[in-house]
């Protein structure tokens, strides 16, 4: 199993926080990323994990991802950074691409989704609902924000199945994705969305990933004590999010889980590029 850490999408540039610049990308002033991870599974295909933006967003981004969004956010609009051009580059097509894995139904993380039209969705069984049921919490609100030009296709949503018993980490309610054989959890996150999960993938060598999409924005907020939030970032997040407290409860879990964990777990989040910088491994 090979993990790949994608950006499908880069947008503002946001200037770190409390310390020196310094020229490396540990420390200057980066464009905020759309953290994807595409996995090459032995029994799955290519899993992809979040979609970021898509090459429809990246032609006519007023229309697929709303105006208001558009002028906040600023996508740079390089369709090289779409995940349909990185999987092409990587050497496969894009019907490789078997299964896909959203952390929530937010737009710049479902952009890439018309990209994929055969690849079956795979949610929490909360954003599933959030979005399907009339009668659900948050029902208009998570709809409103799940963008029609992501869904016009009919995406093969699927909610992932809550196994009562399983624990991750300590973490309840986790579900795992039906007719998936690999080693890949969705992990309760709420408060940023009502069916928000972070995404654990155990790796070749045991170690634990976990992609906790929106549950944070900045490192800050799970390395610094107290919790350092972005005044660029945190915006977006006040503006989005369906439950403060648990959005709380959630983020100083997985300050627990890293302080505990850290050497089972890697923790990061969608939109922190200081986070990709680490883990991405240079080519070439
Ligand atoms: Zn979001």
């Amino acid at each position: 199993m090979r993990i790949h850490h994608l950006n499908c999408g880069s947008l503002r540039k946001i200037p770190p926080l409390g310390e020196e610049p310094t020229p490396d990308a540990v420390n200057r002033e980066l464009a905020a990323v759309c953290h994807c991870l595409l996995i090459e599974t032995d029994s799955d295909g290519l899993v992809l994990v979040d979609t970021g933006l898509g090459t429809a967003d990246l032609q006519d981004p007023d229309r697929s991802l709303g105006t208001d969004w558009v002028a906040y956010a600023q996508p740079v609009l390089d369709l090289e950074e779409s995940a349909l051009r990185q999987v092409v580059r990587l050497g496969y097509a894009p019907q490789d691409v078997r299964h896909i894995v959203l952390t929530h139904l937010h737009r710049d993380h479902t952009g890439g989704l018309p990209d994929f039209p055969h690849a079956r969705v795979h949610v929490h069984p909360d954003e599933y609902r959030a979005v399907t049921d009339p009668e659900a919490p948050h029902h208009r609100h998570s709809l409103d924000r799940f963008m029609p030009a992501h869904r016009a296709h009919n995406p093969l949503l699927t909610p992932a199945l809550v196994e009562e018993r399983t624990e991750w980490f300590g973490f309840p309610g986790v579900a795992r994705p039906q007719g998936l054989a690999c080693d890949l959890l969705l992990v309760p996150l709420p408060g940023h969305s009502a069916g928000h999960a972070g995404v654990a993938v155990r790796d070749g060598d045991g170690r634990w990933l976990l992609h906790a999409g929106d549950a944070y924005m900045y490192h800050g907020e799970l390395e610094h004590t107290p919790p350092l939030s972005h005044p660029i970032l945190e915006p977006v997040q006040q503006g989005a999010q369906t439950d403060v407290a648990a959005r709380a409860v959630a983020r100083d879990r997985l300050r627990g889980l890293r302080r505990d964990h850290a050497d089972e777990v890697t923790v990061f989040s969608a939109h922190d590029p200081w986070e990709l910088a680490r883990l991405v491994v240079p080519t070439g």
